[in-house]
Parts: C-alpha cells; structure tokens; sequence
C-alpha cells in the first residue's frame, strides 16, 4: 500500500455536492470545507440570500459553488434544484440533508407546558427534519439509482439516541432522521446499488441560531443553566465548532468509507459516552 493509494482514499476531487440547508452555520461550514477538499458545491436554502452568500465565499476562496433556493418540504422545488444542479455541473453525487432546526413554540417552557404545545408548532418541527430529509432524498435518490452510486449524509442530532429535555418534537423527528437513515441505507443497497451510500451525523451542541435562545441568555450572553448541565456533561468541556463537523463528513463520504453504510456518527465531545458520574 502506497501513499498515492492512501491520499486517493478521501479524495472529493470533481465530486458534485447538493447541500441543503447550506446557508445555515454548519452546513455552510461543510459545504467550504467540501469546496476546500476540490468538490462543487450547490448550496441549497430556502434563504436565497444566506444559500448565494455561502455560494460567493467559496467562488471568492478559489472553490466551485452556486447557491440557489430549495424548499426541502416542496418536492417540485427539490426536483428544479436537482434540474438546475445538472443543467450548471451535469451530474450529482451527494446529497447532504442538513435542512433542520426547532422553534420555541415546540419547546416546553414555564410558560408553555407539554399539554398546550400547539400541534402546528410541533408539526412544523417534525416535518422540516423529517419530511425534509424525505423529500431530497427521493428525488436525489431515484438520480442516484439511475447512476447507480451516490452517497447521501443526513443530518440527525444527539437526541435521537436519548431524547433531550423541553424538546419533544425535535427529538422525536432526529430519532426518525437515524432510523431512516438505516432503512434508506439497507433499501438502497439491495433494491438499486450497494455503491449508493446512506449515513448520517449526531451532532451534539454547537452554538447557532435555533438553540441560542436555550443554552444563553439573551441580554448577557452568560450560559444559562441549561447551557452549564451541557457542559459539565460533555467530557471535552465546551460546545462544538461548526470545524468539528468537516474531517468526519469527508470520511464519510469519500472512498475512506466504501464499507461503511447506515451509520450514525456522534460528533459530540464524548457527551454521549458519558454516564454523568
Ligand atoms: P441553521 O439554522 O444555521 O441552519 C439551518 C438552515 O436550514 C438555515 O439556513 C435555514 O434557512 C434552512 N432551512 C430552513 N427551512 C428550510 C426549508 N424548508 N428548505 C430549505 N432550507 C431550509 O442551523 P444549524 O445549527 O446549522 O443546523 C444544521 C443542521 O444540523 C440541522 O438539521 C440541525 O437540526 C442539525 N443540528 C444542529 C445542532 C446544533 O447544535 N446547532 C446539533 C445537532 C444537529
């Protein structure tokens, strides 16, 4: 075994990136890093302007991107997406499901119980992590059996393994996202190809916009006590950076990982590994 061999192993070189939700702080954070490691990129969010800015910071680094709207819950709009990413780059080769996110009125509060969460609330939560992995994934799925390889990253979270407390819609669609990603991994190798992969990603907790309201205070920006418990459970001490993400999701979806399908890596700081005491 030569080193050429093994450099060629996490080799993205040319490889066609359709990243959803690529706007947002780590998806975006993929989709340079990808572009970094020589693949295309499409950035794909409902935020036109945040998919085109992520688009034009990789254009500006020397990278290949363009970023465009895609509602993941609208399937014409993922199927205009997929026509526009073959029209500007002709092919795709990976999907990444990164579209996702929770609210605060699906969060149980001192203000909100459990009993009054509003069923939209709890519906809008469980469709744009679930439903939006769905979507994207059958209509680059069916590409993908045609071409007869392709790999897939869902974006699951720590609290498909054990739900977190206050969020049950969240943690109830990121269980689905995993399961999914196990059942999609199986149905696709044996009904269309075993060179289309299907994994996913446990990220733990890094700080972006749709948990800011939960682990800091608004006005001091000081942890709250929801943000402290996380800490002092998370063995390596601190939150995630958007940076943590990137070695792992070019492992996974680069030749590195050709055996590798249906699995749901954590990306967490040991929180998961740890018992408490
Ligand atoms: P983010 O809010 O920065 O990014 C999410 C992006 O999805 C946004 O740009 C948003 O415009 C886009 N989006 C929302 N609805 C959409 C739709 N219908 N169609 C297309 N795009 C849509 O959040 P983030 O923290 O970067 O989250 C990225 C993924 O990681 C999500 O799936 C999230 O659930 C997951 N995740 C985040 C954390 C964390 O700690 N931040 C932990 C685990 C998992």
């Amino acid at each position: 075994m030569d080193s050429d061999y093994v450099n060629s192993l996490f080799d993205l070189q040319g490889k066609v990136v359709a990243a959803t939700g690529g706007g947002g702080v780590l998806v975006g954070e993929l989709s340079r890093g990808l572009a970094a490691a020589g693949a295309k990129i499409a950035v794909l969010d409902i935020d036109e302007n945040a998919a085109k800015r992520v688009a034009e910071e990789i254009n500006a680094a020397g990278g290949i991107a363009m970023g465009f709207k895609v509602d993941v819950l609208n399937k014409e709009s993922v199927a205009a997406g997929l026509q526009n990413i073959l029209d500007r780059f002709g092919t795709v080769d990976i999907l990444i499901n990164g579209a996702g996110g929770n609210k605060k009125q699906a969060t149980t509060s001192p203000d909100l119980s459990f009993f009054d969460l509003p069923q939209d609330a709890f519906q809008w939560v469980f469709d744009l992590n679930f439903i939006g992995t769905l979507l994207p994934s059958q209509v680059f799925g069916k590409f993908m059996a045609q071409r007869q390889q392709g790999s897939i990253l869902n974006i699951s979270s720590m609290n498909s393994y054990r739900p977190l407390t206050r969020i049950p819609a969240y943690s109830a669609a990121k269980a689905a996202v995993s399961n999914f990603t196990q059942w999609l991994a199986v149905h696709i190798a044996q009904e269309y190809s075993p060179n289309i992969r299907v994994n996913a990603l446990a990220p733990g907790f890094y700080l972006t916009e749709q948990n800011r309201f939960l682990l800091t205070e608004a006005s001091s920006g000081e942890l709250t006590p929801r943000g402290q418990t996380i800490i002092d459970h998370t063995p390596m001490g601190r939150f995630g950076d958007a940076s943590d993400l990137v070695g792992t999701t070019i492992w996974l979806l680069s030749p590195a990982s050709s055996f590798v399908t249906g699995i749901v890596v954590p990306i967490d700081g040991g929180f998961s590994a740890f018992g408490g005491v």
